[in-house]
């Protein structure tokens, strides 16, 4: 039985971080009601044009995530529209995942409780850093009280399974600070963590006051490459220390409890995104895959998602099957690679797999290829490697 996994995109927060480069922004809290409507307006609407683009759109789903942006600024009744909408649209499952992120300190009483009366089983809390200097300079409104007493809140709701995400890299962090963060995230005994490397690209503030060489956002105390890439190693150590196996690149939780949302996008299962700047991946009645994704322009969202729906070729496919499986820790399965894509693509990659080994970057074990420690710190350039190689008989 194919099940969907479906992705609600809340793009409203209070505060731009600086680090940010995520389609969310500060909006006037008026817009937010309309805005439900709108998405509401697509889950009812999506079926028929699933049958119009000749895609398969599963009945049952198995993962609800509501990401963001900062969805725990929904007002009570708010979710409650979201979620029964989309009960009148689907069959979710009684043993679903269902995450909500939320921002430490932007989560009220009745919206609390009106997740856990819809179901939500799970959340994800945007910590960053537990030092509140850094939380504050990055343009965080938390400090680590605030943080500690709302996963005490949220345990007390009955919702049990937490995550928390840390940034290395943030301005002013350094090896002790990054230490005492995951010391504070280990006291609170959460079963699951991301960890992500600060991205310096243009699409954040601080980014390009980085690569312009300017001084706001305390942009001069980023951290260097080197000191970034250690804290991710130490990281790494201490959460399986901890308990927290790696399970991909940015993910580590006890054993059952990874986040089986984000595993539906590594594994390339379907999953339906609604909302602003939402991805979606369904598969044609072929089984080919279909992509498409919604504008990442709010007053152009709120006119028309402008759906593009796109099907991969081949060597798409094929690539994507590299590109996200190996960030998992499970890695990519060289027979489930031949029977997808042939014999032949997969004799063609043995002497990429053979350099790569050799330096280190990736292992094989009968038929299962993965990153090495070493080939996670430079993903990026061994996924490159992989693209160009990417034959399909
Ligand atoms: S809360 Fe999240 S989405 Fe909103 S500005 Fe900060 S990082 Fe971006």
């Amino acid at each position: 039985m194919q099940t969907l996994g479906l992705y609600l995109s809340i793009p409203f927060c209070k505060s731009k971080c600086t680090y940010c480069n995520f389609a969310s922004g500060v909006y006037p809290a008026s817009q937010i009601d309309g805005y439900i409507t709108r998405v509401i307006d697509d889950l009812r609407a999506m079926r028929s044009h699933a049958a119009e683009w000749g895609t398969e759109l599963p009945e049952i789903v198995d993962t609800v995530y509501l990401g963001g942006g900062t969805p725990s600024l929904l007002s009570a009744e708010q979710l409650s529209r979201l979620f029964s909408a989309l009960r009148r649209e689907f069959v979710v499952l009684p043993a679903s995942e269902i995450t909500v992120e939320c921002a430490p300190g932007q989560l009220e009483d009745a919206s609390l409780a009106s997740m856990a009366e819809n179901g939500v089983n799970r959340i994800s809390f945007g910590v960053q850093s537990f030092i509140d200097a850094e939380a504050k300079h990055s343009g965080r409104l938390h400090t680590r009280e605030m943080a500690l007493a709302d996963l005490n809140r949220v345990r007390s709701a009955g919702i049990s399974r937490l995550s928390l995400d840390l940034i290395a890299g943030l301005p002013g962090q350094t090896a002790g600070s990054w230490q005492e963060s995951l010391e504070v995230l280990g006291s609170t005994g959460v079963d699951h963590a991301s960890v992500y490397m600060l991205e310096v690209d243009d699409d954040s503030r601080l980014g390009r006051e980085v690569n312009a060489g300017g001084f706001r956002y305390y942009a001069p105390q980023v951290p260097t490459d080197e000191a970034i890439t250690d804290m991710y190693e130490e990281a790494t150590g201490f959460l399986e220390k901890l308990g927290l196996q790696q399970y991909e690149i940015s993910n580590f939780a006890r054993k059952g409890r990874e986040s089986r949302h984000n595993l539906k996008y590594w594994d390339r299962k379907p999953y339906l995104g609604l909302g602003l700047d939402a991805h979606s991946m369904l598969r044609a009645e072929d089984g080919a895959a279909m992509r498409f994704a919604t504008t990442d322009e709010l007053p152009g969202y709120m006119e028309a998602p402008s759906w593009q729906p796109r099907r991969l070729a081949r060597e798409e496919e094929l690539e994507e099957t590299w590109f996200l499986g190996l960030r998992r820790n499970a890695g990519v399965n060289l027979r489930e690679l031949a029977a997808q894509f042939g014999e032949e693509t997969v004799r063609e990659i043995q002497p990429t797999l053979v350099d790569l080994e050799c330096e280190d970057l990736i292992v094989l074990s009968g038929s299962e290829v993965r990153l090495t420690a070493r080939g996670r710190m430079v993903s990026n350039e061994v996924f490159e490697r992989f693209l160009a190689t990417t034959p399909v008989s």
